[in-house]
């Protein structure tokens, strides 16, 4: 039996922990798994960018769409399932400041990893996304250092998918490139990493492609899995489409078919979607519009992806909380001159 006395200790322990827990800031979810890290030690070297630009990259592998995972918000998009419903209201790109990767002197970098068994195929398609990106747009995808936001190539998921994170997610963030996957497939991931949704989600789609919804019922029935939701449009006010505009030709666009089902069907004749290519010419132009052409990201800034830098100000000179500090450098007003 529980006396007085312990009942009174308990309660006062229990309400401490209560109060220590809202009176100080918890570490994002993605944070804590920061530094448990798996093995990141590969590199890239001068001959698999070689390899890279060889014009039989990839030309044994059949050229396979990103939607394949039901499981998965649109078939590869990773991430809490809400919060993504959230952002997509306002596609074709994340609205979020915090998602976006930050351009400085008119370059944006993103720092990546990938694991030191990581095949000399995979790198050779790395280099080529790398490439592509840096000849054709002011996204730099750079050998990671120390900074904290970063993608990390996992060149060895299970079922040989391919998928990424929508935006930047603050910390360590994953794209998995699967074995079946093509440099065309992942720099389709690297775009999604950049806060973009697939094309065909747009709001004015409708004006561009016919869904045939009786098509994608089959395929449900066929493989007692729910693919509707691969096909939902932005229809929000605030649809944060590109300038500009549709785009068959992008590498965001879902192909034609699922399994035998022509599901998207162009309302242009003579018009292929699906490619994995290239950065189309309009991919490139909305990279520009969404991240070169703006102003430089402020040289300090709040990086903290929860948002409640404003709440927490107590804690910001606390030795245990120097993370919190670090991800809230200007609102705890420690922002290097
Ligand atoms: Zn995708």
């Amino acid at each position: 039996m529980i006396g007085t006395r312990n009942t009174f200790i308990i309660s006062w322990v229990l309400l401490t922990i209560i109060h220590d827990a809202m009176q100080t800031p918890l570490k994002p979810l993605q944070s804590l798994v920061d530094g448990q890290d798996d093995d990141e030690d590969g590199s890239l070297s001068s001959e698999d960018f070689k390899n890279g630009l060889s014009e039989n990259l990839d030309q044994d592998k059949p050229e396979i769409d990103e939607d394949g995972d039901a499981d998965l918000f649109e078939g590869d998009i990773e991430g809490e399932k809400a919060e993504l419903r959230m952002l997509a209201e306002n596609r074709e790109v994340v609205g979020h400041a915090g998602k976006k990767w930050p351009k400085v002197n008119g370059v944006v970098t993103v720092p990546y990893t990938i694991p030191s068994s990581i095949s000399k195929q995979s790198k050779s398609e790395l280099a080529k996304v790398i490439t592509e990106y840096e000849t054709k747009t002011c996204i730099r995808l750079v050998p990671r250092s120390k900074e904290k936001n970063y993608v990390h190539i996992d060149s060895t998921p299970s079922g040989h998918r391919c998928s990424s994170p929508l935006g930047m997610s603050g910390g360590k963030q994953t794209i998995k490139f699967g074995e079946a996957c093509t440099w065309g497939n992942l720099a389709h991931e690297f775009m999604h990493s950049l806060g973009f949704f697939h094309e065909h989600t747009r709001s004015d789609r409708d004006k561009y492609m016919t869904v045939n919804w009786d098509n994608i019922k089959k395929y449900e029935k066929e493989t007692g899995r729910t693919w509707k939701h691969n096909f939902l449009k932005c229809t929000d006010r605030g649809c944060n489409d590109l300038n500009v505009g549709y785009d068959y030709e992008s590498i965001m666009h879902y192909g034609q078919n699922m399994g035998r089902y022509p599901v998207l069907i162009p309302k242009s004749s003579g018009v292929y979607i699906g490619q994995r290519n290239h950065l189309s010419d309009k991919d490139i132009l909305g990279l520009n519009e969404h991240y070169c052409s703006g102003p430089d990201a402020e040289k300090c800034s709040d990086t903290r992806n929860t948002g409640d830098c404003g709440n927490f100000l107590h804690v910001c000179k606390k030795a245990e909380y120097a993370w919190f500090a670090a991800e809230c450098e200007k609102s705890c007003g420690i922002c290097k001159a």
